[in-house]
């Protein structure tokens, strides 16, 4: 089963290439940010802790993303696949996933870093709007991602939501965590001989092209 991180800045793409990886290559999407924004619905105390939480920008907790990601694998065991987008967010969470892919005796295929300027990731956050029902990322402000109907899902024809951390203020801040703590990521995959990088300034279909070439080798 492959397993390939795609490590990125907020907004760089990693939703939407994590789509289309699950689509050609029929890998499963495991995003944090989508398990714990499951979490944060939820009218319990973790629920309650989350909806604060995220709004701030900043890394939740290791022990409680862990927990949703090892109840998350436990359910797909019968895939080519599956793509991490949004984990590991920091070397703590990179160990922890080294040791539980040892467990299971796997190991890591990749990791597929998008690089994204700040400006460009900006532009791409405050335009961000996506299907509640199938997930689909659209955006108001890059043309090529807009939907064909203003506001409305092209495949669920219901309407498209935003998400309440995406807006300049609280980016700055996941910026600068990622920054901080996420970086480090790329030099400690390097020294492990897994990372490719992808130039994630150019369309969408461009950048599925570099990370298809990338796949087709693993
Ligand atoms: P994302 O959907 O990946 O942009 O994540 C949205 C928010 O969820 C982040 O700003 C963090 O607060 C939290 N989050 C997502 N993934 C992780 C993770 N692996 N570790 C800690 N916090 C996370």
């Amino acid at each position: 089963m492959k397993s390939i991180i795609l490590l990125a800045p907020p907004a760089a793409g990693k939703g939407t290439q994590s789509d289309l990886l699950c689509k050609k290559y029929g890998f499963v999407h495991i995003s944090t940010g989508d398990l714990l924004r499951e979490a944060m619905q939820k009218d319990d105390e973790m629920g309650h802790m989350l909806q604060e939480q995220m709004q701030s920008g900043k890394l939740i907790d290791d022990g409680v993303v862990f927990q949703l990601l090892e109840n998350k694998l436990k359910t797909i065991q019968d895939t080519s696949g599956y793509i991490l987008d949004g984990f590991p967010r920091n070397v703590n969470q990179a160990e922890g996933y080294n040791q539980l892919l040892q467990s299971k005796n796997q190991e890591l295929s990749a990791v597929i870093y998008l690089s994204v300027d700040y400006d460009l990731a900006l532009k791409r956050i405050v335009g961000r709007i996506s299907c509640p029902k199938c997930g689909h990322v659209y955006n108001d402000m890059i043309e090529e991602n807009q939907p064909s109907v203003k506001g409305i899902c092209n495949d669920c024809g219901i309407e498209l939501t935003k998400r309440s951390d995406d807006n300049e203020e609280t980016f700055k801040v996941r910026f600068e965590t990622y920054i901080d703590q996420t970086e480090p990521l790329i030099t400690y995959y390097k020294e492990k001989g897994l990372l490719y990088e992808v130039d994630s300034s150019v369309s969408t279909a461009e950048v599925f092209k570099q990370i298809e070439s990338i796949v087709e080798r693993l």
